[in-house]
Order: structure tokens, then C-alpha cells, then sequence
């Protein structure tokens, strides 16, 4: 291919992908401000009309903050390739640090900085202005440095020396560096399931087991009864950060936790919890974890063996803006460009991730009416939405490109006709 038929292609897929979600989230905001005066027939009884009204105006007022950040990381993405910003990087830093690893680090760490700090004002807005306008922000400015300060922290300790590890295999292994390189990353994958909820995040929680006795009763009886051994019921103090709610399970093996934010404990009865609880391990027990992450594992096989393509074709680099170096080895800006720009070519195929995601969640709710009562976790559901202000009349073809959840409506359908 030459560099100039990589560059228009990259710009006609970039072009196709900025519009088509451009067109999505318009569409969506039409969609939510069009039914945004009465709650749909089907919860008329369950949801008041000022929650529903504070759910359109969230909805609306995060896809429009989506839509700056789309157009902001648009323009960032072109002035990093075609218009020369990470040819300009690597210059700079290759007349400080010469040829070699040092070269190879520093473009890697300035262009993450770099990435970060654009992302932060985003990040501040939508923590202090936006969740904060709809009641849902509870993190203070402290905490908020303190989250970064901690993320950069984890970030280079932990992925420091992952990037070493796979930038020497890049260089030093030969032609077939992308499967050892997938070897290292799955390692790395399997090892984090183990370290994250043991290491990683109560470096930024508190997690205390769960302390009401008939509540732990209750749990310990279903995952008795659907045949599920953990290591423990915690309790993590999410309030600190968000009054959204939210239960998840994390670790395998004999290390399962099984983690609930005080956030969802304090809003959901014993009967409700329970549900939400089978519906998790519905999850869990039908395979849907292992099966997502075996997918993910395959996915990244195929994309480091595009990889290790894509790095050696002089037009990948100059197509996207940049002259390979003539010394020196040009792994770390591979890395960069195939980051950079797999998304571009991969955003239209996201609904058909969307599809198996709604698939598990309809049958882990089936999982979740056969073991406890469906009704149980309707209303659970129900509180979930309005608590969480998720809009109950999302537009159907936005829905099917970032949904993992089919909407409420469908879901508590599906419940209810299983009773
Ligand atoms: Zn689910």
C-alpha cells in the first residue's frame, strides 16, 4: 500500500466514524427530549415523572459532553498524525535521549501525559459540574488529586515495566515477537484479575465484610443453593466517590469476592439484593466471565499479529504522518499509532459486542428469576434506574452501539414473562 492511500483511507473511516456518532447521539437526544413528558406506559406506576424528566436531562446533558469529547479527541487524534504532533514528539526526545530504550520510554510516557492531560479538564467537568448538577457527585477536590496521584502511581509501577518487557520482545525476539508478546499480555491479564481486588483497589476504597447477620444468611443460603463458593461478602464504601449503586464480583478461582457498594445496600431490601446477587452469579455460573474473557484473549492474538504486520510497512508510519527512524527502532511509535488508530476502524463493528453482552444479561436475568423471585429484581431494577436517573426511552439504534444492557423496558418484559 502507499502512504497516501493509508492516509485517505484512515481519513474515510475516521470521517464515517466521526459522523455515524455524531448522527447516533443526536439522534438519541431527539429521542430522549421527544418522550421526555410522560414515563413510558409500562412504568407509569413505579417511576415518578420528575425522576423520569431528571433522567432525559442527564441523559442529555452526558451525550452532549460525549459530543465535545468526540470533536476535542477528533482534532487531538489528526494533530498527533497527519498534522505532525507525535513526529515533532519523537524528535524532540530522540535529540535529548539518542537511539534505545530511554528514546523508546519517554515517547511512550510523553504521549500518554500528553493524552491525560487533555482528558482531565473533561474529567473535572464531568465529576464537578455535571454529576455534581444532578446530585450525584459526592468526591471533593482532595479526593479527586488524590485518585490521580494514586492512578499515575499504579500506572507507571505496574505498566512500566509491562511495556519494557514487551518493547524488548518487540526488538530482540524476531518475526514471531507478537506471540510471545501475547503470552506476556494474556500472563498479565490473568495476573491482574488476582491483583486488582486484593492490591489494586482497596489502594482507593475501603472494603469491610458485610456485617448485617440475616443479610449474609440470606446470600449464603442462594449461593448454596446455585452451588457458588467465595471468599468473602464485602462492603465497599462507593459513596465516597458517586451515589450511583453497583455490585460486582471480582478474582476467581478460591479468591472470588463478592462485592457490594454501600451505595446500592442502603437503597435495595434484603429481597431485592438477593435477586441482583443471583443475577451476578448468572454470570458466573453460566460461563459468560470465562467466555468474555477467552473472546478477549482471541481478539488480541489477532490484533498483536496485525501488529506485528502493520510494524514492519514503511506507509503505516508515513500514511499516519510520521518518518520511521533510520537508527533506532520504531516499536514504541508503533504501539502508539496502532492504539491510536484501531478504534477509528473498529467503532462500526461495536454492536456486534453489544449483541452477545445483551444475550448474557437476558439469560443471567433468567438465571436470577429461576433461583429467587423475579419480581424481586424487577423492582430492583426499577430502583436501579431511577437511581442511577438511566433513561427508560434510549434511542434503539444508539442503544445497539453502546448498550451492554438492553433497555429496561425489554428486560423487565422478558422478567415478567418468565414468571
Ligand atoms: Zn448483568
Amino acid at each position: 500500500m502507499s502512504s497516501l492511500a493509508f492516509s485517505v483511507l484512515f481519513l474515510s473511516f475516521l470521517g464515517v466514524t466521526v459522523l455515524l456518532r455524531f448522527w447516533l447521539s443526536s439522534r438519541h437526544i431527539r429521542h430522549v427530549v421527544a418522550h421526555r413528558h410522560a414515563v413510558p406506559a409500562e412504568f407509569a406506576e413505579k417511576i415518578p415523572l420528575y425522576a423520569h424528566q431528571k433522567a432525559a436531562d442527564y441523559t442529555v446533558a452526558r451525550t452532549k459532553l460525549g459530543m465535545l469529547s468526540l470533536m476535542v479527541n477528533t482534532v487531538v487524534l489528526i494533530g498527533f498524525t497527519l498534522l505532525g504532533g507525535l513526529q515533532w514528539l519523537s524528535v524532540t526526545l530522540f535529540k535529548i535521549t539518542g537511539p534505545g530504550m530511554t528514546y523508546q520510554l519517554a515517547l511512550l510516557a510523553s504521549f500518554g501525559l500528553i493524552s491525560a492531560l487533555i482528558e482531565l479538564p473533561f474529567d473535572y467537568y464531568k465529576q464537578f459540574v455535571l454529576e455534581a448538577k444532578f446530585g450525584f457527585n459526592k468526591m471533593t477536590l482532595g479526593l479527586f488529586i488524590s485518585d490521580l496521584v494514586k492512578n499515575t502511581l499504579v500506572a507507571i509501577v505496574i505498566g512500566l515495566p509491562l511495556v519494557w518487557v514487551i518493547l524488548t520482545l518487540m526488538d530482540k525476539s524476531g518475526d514471531l515477537w507478537w506471540l510471545y508478546a501475547w503470552f506476556v499480555w494474556t500472563g498479565f491479564q490473568l495476573l491482574m484479575l488476582v491483583l486488582y481486588p486484593t492490591v489494586i483497589a482497596p489502594l482507593f476504597n475501603k472494603f469491610t465484610p458485610l456485617q448485617d447477620e440475616s443479610l449474609r444468611t440470606r446470600i449464603e443460603n442462594l449461593m448454596q443453593r446455585v452451588g457458588f463458593a467465595s471468599k468473602g461478602l464485602f462492603v465497599m464504601d462507593g459513596s465516597k466517590r458517586s451515589a450511583h449503586g453497583n455490585a460486582y464480583f471480582s478474582g476467581f478461582g478460591g479468591a472470588k469476592r463478592i462485592v457490594f457498594f454501600d451505595t446500592l445496600l442502603a437503597r435495595l431490601g434484603p429481597q431485592e439484593i438477593e435477586a441482583v446477587l443471583a443475577h451476578e452469579l448468572g454470570h458466573f455460573k453460566l460461563k459468560h466471565i470465562v467466555k468474555r474473557i477467552v473472546v478477549m484473549f482471541a481478539i488480541s492474538l489477532g490484533f498483536l499479529a496485525l501488529l506485528g504486520y502493520l510494524k514492519t510497512q514503511v506507509w503505516f508510519y508515513t500514511g499516519l504522518g510520521v518518518d520511521p527512524l533510520l537508527i533506532g527502532n520504531n516499536d514504541a511509535m508503533a504501539l502508539i499509532l496502532f492504539m491510536l488508530v484501531l478504534p477509528v476502524f473498529t467503532f462500526i463493528l461495536s454492536p456486534l459486542s453489544s449483541i452477545t453482552s445483551r444475550k448474557h444479561e437476558f439469560e443471567a436475568d433468567a438465571f436470577a428469576a429461576q433461583y429467587t423471585n423475579a419480581q424481586d429484581l424487577v423492582s430492583a431494577l426499577v430502583k436501579l434506574y431511577e437511581d442511577n436517573a438511566s433513561t427508560l426511552t434510549p434511542d434503539p439504534l444508539h442503544s445497539a452501539f453502546y448498550d451492554s444492557h438492553p433497555p429496561a423496558s425489554v428486560r423487565i418484559q422478558h422478567l415478567l414473562a418468565s414468571r
